[in-house]
């Protein structure tokens, strides 16, 4: 089957024939539908600053239908009621499933987890071997090729704004740095919420159009450094940093209120140092990397009735790096989504 793999930081990707992967054991094969190129993919491809096991296929973004499955994963999949052909999503934290944070239903944050396109294969591919099928979700009607997005750019900032819900009271202030897949939903999550006040600083004035369009109060061009204290009204409650390089973490830190959330979500690799004289006085910092299975199940549920917006651009599956270099680029709009060949859209 054709694969996309990753050998050594910096080179580019590889087109590959590899052996198809047969389950066993609790193992299920996915038909891959669809796989979404996440910014992350760029910073795993090109640094080793993420841990990642090469060479690997990458792609964590994985929509399709349940293919085949070894003997133990039978009884699973009959009690989750899924069945060959079904459409998934795949749910990327592969935990343990024996420590306290994977009993917890914390399956993404298990200090022995794996997920596929860091760790192990993932999802530019024609098919992809699951651990197990409790990390399957069913989407029902969503077409497969347009239902990645949210096993990343959609879950994560779910999570991320759940978990600043004790500071996105009535009347907040919010400022959220990157406007790629992961903040577009951001700002529908934060605008199901009242009365919050929500700026956007991008590098690219293509994406405060869009910011605007799906709710934002107020866009800050990148170098306009006042206005957004200016525009928000004063420091923000919540920075959202969907970029995480050290300029945005250094900016975060600037336009942080006394006792507000910095919450880092994009993985460019960039740190900070913490310390009184750094930040407001008792403001925190948090970072979060992807969603519970429930939180998934909860953005899949929204999805289904209506309540998100996003847009996917689909790519054939051996384009994989020019993918890549267009979203470095900056001129993507939505999700690039790669297809396999032979998939067939809207499936
Ligand atoms: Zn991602
Ligand atoms: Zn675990």
């Amino acid at each position: 089957m054709l694969a996309v793999r990753t050998h050594a930081a910096g080179e580019p990707l590889r087109v590959e024939d590899v052996p198809r992967p047969e389950p066993s054991g609790t193992e299920v094969r996915v038909r891959v539908a669809g796989c979404g190129v996440c910014h992350t993919d760029l910073h795993l491809a090109r640094t080793d600053r993420l841990r990642i096991s090469r060479p690997v296929t990458l792609g964590h973004e994985i929509g399709g239908t349940i293919d085949a499955w070894g003997d133990e994963a039978t009884g699973p999949l009959r009690r989750a009621r899924l069945k060959a052909g079904d459409r998934i999503l795949v749910f990327g934290g592969w935990g343990c499933g024996a420590c306290r944070e994977c009993a917890a239903g914390e399956e993404q944050r298990c200090e022995r987890g794996e997920s596929p396109g860091f760790q192990r294969d993932g999802g530019y591919a024609e098919h992809v071997l699951v651990p197990h099928p409790r990390h399957l979700v069913g989407i029902g009607p969503l077409p497969a090729d347009q239902a990645p997005p949210l096993a990343d750019a959609g879950v994560t900032p779910y999570r991320a704004v759940s978990r600043a819900a004790p500071w996105l009271t009535p009347g907040a202030r919010v400022l959220l740095m990157g406007l790629g897949g992961l903040g577009q939903f951001a700002i529908q999550y934060l605008r199901r919420l009242p009365a919050l006040t929500i700026a956007v600083r991008e590098l690219n004035p293509d994406k405060l159009a869009l910011a605007a369009e799906l709710g934002a109060d107020l866009g800050v061009l990148d170098g306009d450094e006042e206005l957004a204290h200016i525009g928000l009204g004063g420091p923000a409650d919540v920075v959202f940093d969907f970029v995480g390089s050290d300029a945005t973490l250094d900016y975060a830190a600037r336009n942080v209120a006394p006792g507000g959330l910095v919450s880092l979500v994009g993985e460019a690799g960039g740190s900070f140092r913490f310390g009184f004289d750094r930040l407001p006085v008792e403001a925190s910092l948090s970072t979060t990397a992807w969603g519970s299975i429930a939180d998934l199940r909860a953005v899949v549920r929204l999805a289904r009735r209506g309540r998100l917006a996003w847009e996917v651009e689909r790519m054939p599956l051996a384009d994989a790096q020019a993918a890549h270099d267009r979203l470095a680029a900056g001129g993507v709009r939505g999700r690039l989504v790669l297809v396999p060949p032979g998939a067939q859209a809207g499936s």
